[in-house]
C-alpha cells in the first residue's frame, strides 16, 4: 500500500484505486520493464512508481509527477495544463459548481469521505472537455463509473421504487429509465429517494 505521507495533497483511497488501476496497465503491457519518462528510472517496485502523466499519458516515477486535486501531470505538461484550466471552455467556477452538487449527491446517499472521487474526476475532464454542455454529464457518468467499479456502491445511485438498479443521468437530471421518469436534478438526491 502507498504511504499517505508521500502523498499529503491527495485521499489515501484515491492513491490506492490509481495505483491499482496503474499497475493493472503494467502488467497489461509487462513486455518490456517500465521506466520513468524523464529520468528513466526503471519502475519495478511500488513505491517507485508515480502514474500516468492525465495530459501525455506517459509513465514518471513518484519524483517526476506532480499531482492537484488527485489529478497527477508531468513537469512538461504543467504549463499545458496551467492553460487549459484556465482559458479552456469551462472555467474553474463550472468545476466547482459541478464538483458541489455531485458531492452533496454522494453525500446525501452514501455519505461522507467520497467528495474527492468528484474532484478528481471534474479536474481530470475539464482538461479534454470542449464545451461546458457536455461537462457536467461527462463529469457525472465518470463518477457513477468509479463509485460502480470501485464497489463502493454497485448501483448507485439506487432507484428508490427499483434498488436493484441505478439511476441513470441525463439532461440534467437523474432518472429512473424503467418508469421513464425524472428523479431529481444534479445535486439534489436526498437519503432514501436515491
Ligand atoms: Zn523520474
Ligand atoms: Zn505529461
Ligand atoms: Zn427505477
Amino acid at each position: 500500500m502507498p504511504r499517505r505521507d508521500k502523498r499529503p495533497d491527495r485521499p489515501l483511497h484515491l492513491t490506492a484505486i490509481c495505483t491499482v488501476r496503474v499497475l493493472e496497465k503494467l502488467v497489461w503491457a509487462s513486455d518490456r520493464p517500465s521506466a520513468c519518462s524523464e529520468c528513466g528510472q526503471t519502475l519495478q517496485a511500488l513505491e517507485d512508481l508515480g502514474g500516468f502523466c492525465a495530459l501525455c499519458g506517459q509513465i514518471f516515477c513518484r519524483h517526476h509527477l506532480v499531482i492537484r486535486k488527485g489529478v497527477p501531470n508531468c513537469a512538461a505538461c504543467e504549463e499545458l495544463r496551467r492553460r487549459k484550466e484556465n482559458e479552456g471552455a469551462v472555467s474553474q467556477a463550472d468545476v466547482e459548481r459541478v464538483v458541489r452538487l455531485i458531492g452533496n449527491d454522494l453525500f446525501q446517499t452514501i455519505g461522507a469521505g467520497h467528495e474527492s472521487i468528484a474532484e478528481e474526476a471534474a479536474v481530470r475532464i475539464q482538461l479534454f472537455c470542449d464545451d461546458l454542455e457536455s461537462f457536467e454529464q461527462r463529469v457525472v457518468d465518470d463518477v457513477q463509473q468509479s463509485v460502480h467499479d470501485d464497489f463502493v456502491d454497485t448501483s448507485w445511485p439506487a432507484c428508490e421504487e427499483h434498488p436493484n438498479h441505478p439511476l441513470w443521468y441525463s439532461d440534467g437530471w437523474w432518472r429512473c429509465e424503467l418508469l421513464g421518469r425524472r428523479v431529481a436534478p444534479l445535486g439534489r438526491l436526498r437519503r432514501g429517494a436515491g
